[in-house]
């Protein structure tokens, strides 16, 4: 898409009419004037406490301002720029009682701080599950065995596309193969959507996966906008799993209409390997709108239950 494409035409008032990701049907859903979260009776009928989020963001204020604005410039509604502990009380309110902390590397010499922000800070956020990240650098190894071994985090958070990162760089052969040992998950966005990047895609996962097929990987988006390549590597993968993060909504950041779709059944059949994200709070839409577009998908109540809830709880504290 070309820069600022669809901006001029666009006549409405409304900025989120004219993003370059387009909206399916006419009705957009309003942004925080009215949170309701109706879903929470839906999700006690499913016997499910609470919400278990494996993808929301936390960073440094001075990022998270460059991301939020980044975001505006693509037009990319954000309602969500709350201070950390508001944020915070959202997903309570939401039913979200664990989440992830998840953030990544722009460049070099940025992840290891970035660890030691989310370490100072993480206990602060009630039900946060911390997550660190690493870059192909020097010195990698040792402050992401800091990380698990001292700072005691559950899981990394890769980003190919921000990071221009290559899954299959010998730079992070011993830190993969540290981290299949220990078998700590790694949440990675490797797919296209919304933006293909230098080394997204099936053709770099897939080497990567056959290089460490113990390794416990979730894939960001379920792999949008190639998601039935990916979802066909599950079987033959047990430790692979997939989050549902911006795809079941009605903002098609992730792929086209029928794409997304076609890949509701891949819920029923892999049901133990998929777990619920939101990408929260950098999200164009209240956070009650993907909640209730999943408990709205046509497939059972256990596998809803699985991947709102139980799939990650056993993950984390099993
Ligand atoms: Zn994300």
């Amino acid at each position: 898409m070309g820069e600022g494409e669809g901006v001029e035409s666009s006549n409405k008032p409304d900025i989120r009419l004219s993003s370059p990701f387009p909206w399916r049907g006419e009705t957009l859903p309003p942004i925080l004037d009215s949170e309701t979260p109706e879903h929470l009776k839906r999700i006690r009928d499913l016997g499910i406490p609470y919400i278990f989020d494996i993808h929301t963001h936390f960073f440094p204020e001075t990022i998270m301002k460059l991301i939020w604005r980044w975001f505006d410039n693509v037009n990319w509604a954000i309602g969500y720029r709350l201070s950390e502990a508001e944020r915070v009380e959202r997903l309570h309110h939401n039913g979200i009682q664990r989440f992830t902390t998840l953030n990544y590397a722009h460049k070099a010499e940025m992840a290891s701080s970035l660890n030691d922000w989310t370490y100072a800070n993480y206990k602060n956020w009630k039900g946060a599950i911390p997550f660190g990240t690493f870059y192909p650098e020097e010195g990698v190894l040792t402050y992401v065995k800091k990380a698990v071994e001292e700072y005691g985090f559950l899981g990394f958070k890769l980003h190919c596309e921000v990071s221009k990162l290559n899954l299959n760089s010998p730079e992070l052969t011993d830190t993969f193969l540290y981290l299949q040992e220990k078998q700590i998950p790694i949440l990675i966005h490797t797919g296209t959507a919304p933006l293909p990047g230098e080394f997204t895609g099936i053709q770099f996962f897939k080497p990567f996966l056959e290089t460490y097929p113990k390794l416990e990987v979730i894939v960001a988006h379920m792999g949008a906008d190639e998601i039935s390549a990916y979802a066909s590597l599950l079987d033959s993968y047990p430790n692979l799993a997939l989050d549902t993060t911006m795809v079941f909504v009605d903002f098609l950041a992730t792929g086209k209409v029928l794409d997304v779709d076609s890949a509701i059944p891949y819920l029923e059949r892999y049901q133990n390997q998929i777990y619920f994200g939101s990408d929260f709070p950098n999200i164009p839409y209240n956070l009650n709108h993907p909640i209730s577009r999943f408990l709205d998908l046509p497939i059972s109540d256990l596998a809803k239950q699985k991947i709102l809830y139980r799939n990650a709880e056993n993950r984390f504290f099993k």
